[in-house]
């Protein structure tokens, strides 16, 4: 099955002149600000980018998870950064809950004005006591007549500071372990929502990612069977980040190209030494192999969990080694800030920590080995 479909080749197009025309020229402004623009998810959901792998019944522009692929891979091969996805697409780790509840009260309220760039989601699980373990969450939600009360503290979540409502993980009834997290909808325009710290962070400069306290914050639930639910959409979280890899050690691999060919030293090009063609080859190698593994997921049955763990070890792995021989080949202009592959080196360090740690994941595929 062909991968690059004509419909995908245009979706790369239109993704690649929007990021050259609205992202890559802001970014510098916007990494120094902590964030981007609302304006910037309304000019993307114009263009129908919010909606990718959406159904249109739910405000979504349809596609599937290739389309997804293409929109991630298409930004950071404009120059584009993973800081910029993890903040323009963090709905793609919340909405999922909401749609899947098919409460079309929640659906009207925070899905389709989010697909509509009208609107910002983010999801808060991790906790200021641990973000590995989330079955053994400790913010707690009470029902209160009709409605939930959320206690207890957030941190690390992306686009929490913008955002309209928090999908909120939450101990329910009491229970503990997983059997005990349930997901709720908390609208921020409250007084129980408090943004108690901007993080500043390595990387991801324009991502904002915020600490939150929720005291007596009113919530909608979304689902008893929160954890379920986490664990299911992991596979698509896992999977992006993979993409994200691949496609950062993409745009490095372009970045290395202009400047070996351009670069002399010695009365020489730098692509004119052996050491130096060497590494091109193997940070080219690496990034193919990610990229034709990461694409053939999204084309043949559905992707299991462990499929989703090896993407993302396969992408994290692939963008420590380009990025790392990108900033070498480089020299000084791979190490000093205005450079654009020093910021992908820094963004790239997450990976192997955010929606699962790298010891985390290999824990997990060893027990699905049956270990
Ligand atoms: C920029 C950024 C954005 C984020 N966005 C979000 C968001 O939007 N929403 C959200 O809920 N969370 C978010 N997170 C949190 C992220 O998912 C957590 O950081 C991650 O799950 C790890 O949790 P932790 O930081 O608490 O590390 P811990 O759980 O304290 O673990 C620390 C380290 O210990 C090691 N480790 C942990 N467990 C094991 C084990 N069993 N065996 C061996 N080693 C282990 C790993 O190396 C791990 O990195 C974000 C984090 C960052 C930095």
């Amino acid at each position: 099955m062909t991968f690059m479909t004509p419909e995908r080749a245009a979706l790369a197009e239109t993704v690649r002149d929007f990021t050259a025309n609205r992202i890559t020229p802001n970014l510098a402004d916007w990494e120094a600000l902590g964030e981007i623009p609302l304006d910037l998810h309304k000019q993307a959901a114009a263009l129908g980018l919010l909606g990718v792998g959406y159904p249109e019944q739910v405000g979504g522009s349809g596609g599937d998870l290739a389309d997804v692929i293409v929109v991630t891979e298409s930004v950071l091969a404009a120059g584009g950064s993973g800081g910029v996805i993890a903040g323009l697409f963090t709905h793609g780790i919340a909405i999922p809950h909401i749609i899947d509840s098919g409460d079309e009260d929640l659906i009207d309220n925070w899905v389709r004005p989010v697909l509509a760039g009208e609107k910002i989601a983010c999801l808060a699980v991790t906790e200021p006591g641990g973000g590995s373990d989330v079955a053994n969450l400790r913010t707690r939600a009470d029902e209160s007549g009709d409605s939930w009360v959320i206690n207890g503290a957030k941190t690390y979540i992306t686009s929490g500071a913008r955002a309209d409502v928090a999908v909120v993980a939450a101990r329910i009834h009491g229970k503990a372990g997983a059997p005990g997290v349930g997901l709720f909808a908390v609208p921020t325009d409250q007084p129980g929502y408090q943004v108690t710290s901007r993080l500043q962070k390595m990387g991801w400069h324009c991502s904002d990612t915020a600490e939150l306290g929720l005291v007596d914050a009113r919530a909608s639930l979304i689902t008893e069977d929160g954890f379920a639910s986490l664990a299911r959409h992991f596979a698509t979280e896992r999977l992006s980040l993979g993409v994200s890899g691949y496609a950062t050690a993409a745009r490095c691999v372009d970045l290395t190209r202009q400047w070996i060919t351009a670069r002399e030293t010695f009365g020489r090009p730098l692509s004119a030494r052996q050491v130096v063609r060497h590494t091109f080859v193997e940070m080219n190698r690496r990034t193919d192999v990610a990229r034709s593994y990461i694409r053939g997921m999204s084309q043949g049955d559905e992707v299991t969990v462990l499929d989703a763990i090896y993407a993302k070890q396969t992408g994290v792995n692939c963008a420590a080694y380009v990025t790392d021989r990108a900033v070498q080949l480089l020299g000084g202009m791979g190490y000093v800030s205005d450079g654009e592959v020093e910021r992908h080196y820094r963004d790239a360090r997450i990976l192997g920590i955010g929606g699962g740690a790298d010891e985390v994941m290999a824990d997990l595929a060893s027990k699905l080995l049956g270990l």
